[in-house]
């Protein structure tokens, strides 16, 4: 049987460390602060924003949310908000919550957020430092995974490391953060021929689909570390991760749940970058 990774309990423990940072910039007279523009009334994103604002408020992280007309914003008025965040100096940190609706330019918002305050690193700067190395805000879902392996100790030098899926929010910077934790890494996608031939070879698997039990047993390797980012919603209303728990539990020797895995980690880090940009100050 694997060990459970206790996400949940990692990230309150992740918590309780910033509100201590927190509590020190504030005696300085610095008040972290996070601004969350949300666009529209995607239920979702609504449900993700206040867990947002409820991490803000355990680390004594101040919170500020701007929610815009889906239907009536225009790309103008959104890209001169970020502006006016940009040059707010009470505002440390600032989150484009997405999907955003499709009249509107999501790149183009993310290339408006200022590096410094950009707490999700998604601005093309901040991707481009995570690339070659620099000190950077990584986006928080794989800054999240990272951290899970270093709190229980799974290294990750020389091993075969194997991600499913490659979006710009987490396949493609785990790229880059394993890698430059000297994991060999392969990428597989939609696209990927013979994809159970390669997930069984790898020694840590990293998976980030949306597809509801996905990863099955016969995927993965005895003995190997998965990690499940996925979070989907079953018909009967019941959230489940990209990877078949139950059984692949059995063959793995460390295993992320769905719920309680790396979904709080992901809001703990957004919490670490929020102090860190306000550290940076
Ligand atoms: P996405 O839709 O942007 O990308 C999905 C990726 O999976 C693509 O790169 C695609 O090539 C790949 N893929 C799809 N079908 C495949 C298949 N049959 N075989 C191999 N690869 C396949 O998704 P995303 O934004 O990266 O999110 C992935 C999952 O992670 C979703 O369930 C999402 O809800 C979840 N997620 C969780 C967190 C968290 O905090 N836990 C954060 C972000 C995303």
């Amino acid at each position: 049987m694997a060990v459970i990774i206790d996400g949940k309990q990692l990230a309150q423990k992740v918590r309780s460390n910033l509100k201590i940072k927190c509590d020190e910039l504030k005696s300085k007279g610095i008040n972290p602060k996070l601004a969350v523009i949300l666009v529209g009334d995607d239920k979702s994103s609504k449900i993700y924003v206040k867990n947002k604002n409820k991490a803000c408020e355990e680390v004594g992280i101040d919170f500020v949310e701007y929610i815009l007309d889906g239907e009536k914003t225009t790309q103008e008025e959104l890209i001169n908000l970020i502006k006016k965040l940009n040059e707010d100096k009470s505002i440390h940190g600032i989150l484009l919550q997405s999907p955003i609706p499709d009249h509107l330019d999501i790149n183009e918002a993310f290339r408006t957020i200022s590096p410094d305050k950009d707490v999700d690193g998604f601005n093309p700067v901040n991707v481009g430092k995570l690339c070659i190395g620099q000190d950077t805000f990584i986006s928080c879902t794989p800054h999240g995974v990272m951290k899970m392996f270093e709190e229980y100790n799974i290294k990750l030098e020389g091993k075969r490391l194997v991600i499913i899926g490659r979006s710009n929010i987490v396949g493609k910077p785990l790229i880059q953060t394993c890698l430059s934790k000297n994991a060999t890494v392969t990428v597989c996608h939609s696209k990927t021929k013979n994809l159970a031939e390669i997930t069984s070879q790898a020694d840590i698997l990293i998976v980030a689909i949306g597809r509801a039990k996905f990863v099955t047993e016969n995927m993965v390797k005895q003995g190997a570390v998965v990690i499940d980012v996925g979070i989907n919603r079953t018909q009967e209303g019941k959230v489940v991760g990209d990877v078949d728990f139950e059984n692949v539990e059995k063959k793995a020797s460390y295993i992320t749940p769905v719920p309680g895995g790396v979904g709080p980690m992901t809001v703990a880090m957004l919490m670490n970058n929020v102090i860190k940009a306000a550290s940076n100050n």
